[in-house]
C-alpha cells in the first residue's frame, strides 16, 4: 500500500476539521487512506493552568498576538519529516495552482493556521515557516485557508478526482482560464446550447473552447493574459 499524503494541521479550533474535507472527492479519499489528516490542538501546548495561547501586543494596540513559545512546542511535536512548514497569513505569498500542483506531488503539509492579531514574528523565523496567503482579504482565522489549501492539493491526488484528464484544460493548469460549461437541457429559459458544442465535430469543440478561454482570461484577467502570450511568444519560434 502506498503511504497517504499527509496534512497536519495546528489550530486553536481542532474541531473545525474535517469540515468541507469531510464530504463529497476529500471526504471519500480521506476515508479510504488516499490522504491522512491530523489536527494538533496548539492550546494543549500551553503552560499556565488557564491554557493561555495568547498574549498583548508588544508596543500596544488592539487585538491579541499568539505566543512564540507555546506555537514552538506545537510545532515541534510534530515529527520532522520532508514535509514544508507552512503558515496561513495574509502577508504571504499568493497561492497558486502551480503551487498547489507541486504541495500534492510531495509527502504532504504541515499548516499552522493562525487567530486573533496574528503570530509572535520570532516564531516564523525560528521555525522556517513558510507565509501563504489565499487572497487580499482578511479572514478571522488560518483555519479556512487550510481547508481551501489541503483541499486543493488533494483533488489532485491520483485516483481522487474521476478522470486525471480533467485537469489538463482546467482554470489556470495553462495559465488560461476555463472555457464556459454547459449540460441538458438543450434549451433553458429561452437559451440555447452553442450549436458547436453538440455538432460532434471534436477538432472544432477543441479549438472554440481554446478560444472561449483566450476571450474569457482577457477580459476578466489582464494579468493572466499577459503571462500567457509572454510564455507563448517563449514557446513558439
Ligand atoms: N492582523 C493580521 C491579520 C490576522 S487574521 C494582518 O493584518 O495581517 C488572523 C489569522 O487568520 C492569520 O494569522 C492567518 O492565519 C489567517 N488569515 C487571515 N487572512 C488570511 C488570508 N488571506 N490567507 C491566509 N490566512 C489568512
Amino acid at each position: 500500500m502506498t503511504i497517504p499524503w499527509r496534512a497536519t494541521v495546528l489550530s486553536i479550533f481542532p474541531e473545525i476539521f474535517p469540515g468541507p474535507l469531510g464530504v463529497s472527492l476529500a471526504g471519500k479519499a480521506l476515508s479510504s487512506s488516499v490522504w491522512s489528516l491530523q489536527t494538533l490542538d496548539i492550546r494543549g501546548f500551553a503552560t499556565d493552568k488557564h491554557s493561555t495561547v495568547d498574549d498583548t501586543p508588544a508596543g500596544g494596540g488592539p487585538g491579541m498576538v499568539m505566543k512564540a513559545d507555546v506555537l514552538a512546542r506545537a510545532i515541534d511535536a510534530v515529527a520532522t519529516d520532508g514535509r514544508p512548514h507552512l503558515l496561513m497569513s495574509p502577508r504571504g505569498v499568493p497561492l497558486t495552482q502551480a503551487r498547489v500542483e507541486a504541495l500534492s506531488k510531495g509527502e504532504g503539509v504541515v499548516v499552522l493556521c493562525g487567530r486573533y492579531e496574528g503570530i509572535d514574528e520570532r516564531l516564523i523565523a525560528a521555525r522556517g515557516l513558510e507565509e501563504i496567503s489565499i487572497g487580499d482579504y482578511v479572514l478571522s482565522g488560518g483555519e479556512i485557508a487550510a481547508c481551501a489549501l489541503i483541499d486543493a492539493c488533494v483533488r489532485l491526488l491520483p485516483g481522487v478526482v474521476g478522470k486525471e484528464a480533467s485537469f489538463a484544460e482546467e482554470s489556470f493548469t495553462d495559465g488560461l482560464l476555463e472555457y464556459p460549461q454547459y449540460t441538458r437541457p438543450a434549451v433553458f429559459e429561452g437559451h440555447t446550447i452553442p450549436e458547436v458544442l453538440t455538432g460532434g465535430d471534436h477538432a472544432k469543440v477543441a479549438a472554440w473552447r481554446r478560444a472561449e478561454a483566450e476571450r474569457l482570461t482577457r477580459e476578466r484577467r489582464p494579468d493572466l493574459w499577459a503571462k500567457y502570450l509572454t510564455r507563448q511568444k517563449g514557446t513558439k519560434p
